[in-house]
């Protein structure tokens, strides 16, 4: 490891200090769930094709909720069948060793930080989960876990039992997935915003880990601790606005490379085991 990333994690677990890690779809990448954004997202609904930025927002699911859930049902397929890798199992490790004092922020939806072992009190899934589902109209049936619709592919048509088993109890209407769309806004009730800054405003290390920062809270997070002079190591291979960030802090560092070839060293170095 490189002498410079050696002192900032030392310095920090020799003052007990607080981590807070940020995950984003790189570490995912990596257990091969695509990132949904470029090519790969595409959608075809009759003769158009949409793109994720289309199909994951609430208009598009008032016009077409067959079509938004398909599109769903097929991409928490591909989530079900991903296992999680090394760079979880690192950060498991660090969660078990510092306790309260490390929070866990992803922004991904695929669970398999949980599936790992991540302490779920010590984890803010701030763009949901695909593991739950809950009333499209907020009627206040609670949250309900994904109904089990079968093995599915890009092809598999919704079908009258998929509307079944994806209507609320509470109401009638529809269930929608309990995940953030890109019309909508962060909250404390579905995505823990609230205790995702006030875990960053706390930490004294921010480790950023698969994410370009495309979405707001992310970079909200790495600004706040960049104010904030604490710590800050981004895990990327690719460069991007955390590791811009990292070049401009005191104690900051990019650390150039995948998660699961970084990760393992880091949280050793953090925890002292050997
Ligand atoms: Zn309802």
């Amino acid at each position: 490891m490189e002498e410079r990333l050696q002192e900032i994690l030392g310095e920090v677990r020799r003052a007990g200090g607080r981590v807070v890690a940020l995950t984003g779809a790189g570490i995912s990448a990596e257990s091969g769930i695509p990132t949904f954004r470029g090519a790969e997202g595409y959608w075809v609904v009759g003769s158009r094709n949409y793109m994720p930025q289309e199909m994951a927002t609430h208009a598009m699911f008032q016009r077409r909720p067959d079509e938004v859930w398909r599109w769903y049902l097929y991409r928490f397929g591909v989530c079900h069948l991903a296992q999680p890798n090394a760079g979880h199992r690192a950060l498991v490790a660090l969660d078990r060793a510092l306790g309260d004092r490390f929070h866990l922020v992803t922004q991904n939806i695929d669970g398999l930080h949980l599936r790992a072992g991540a302490t779920p009190q010590r984890t803010s899934c701030i763009h949901g989960e695909a593991a739950w589902v809950r009333c499209a109209d907020g009627c206040g049936a609670g949250r309900l876990p994904l109904p089990d619709l079968g093995p599915r592919d890009a092809r598999t048509p919704f079908s009258a039992e998929d509307r079944r088993a994806l209507t609320c109890p509470g109401c009638g209407g529809w269930l929608r997935p309990h995940v953030l769309w890109f019309d909508e806004c962060y909250d404390e009730e579905n995505y823990r915003m609230d205790t995702a800054l006030r875990a960053a405003g706390r930490a004294d290390l921010l480790l950023v880990v698969g994410t370009s920062g495309a979405t707001n809270l992310p970079m909200q997070i790495g600004e706040l601790a960049w104010r904030r002079g604490i710590a800050l190591v981004d895990v990327n291979p690719e460069e991007n606005p955390f590791s811009e960030l990292c070049a401009r802090a005191p104690r900051g560092f990019f650390a150039r490379g995948a998660a699961c070839a970084r990760l393992p060293e880091i949280v050793a170095a953090l925890t002292g085991a050997p």
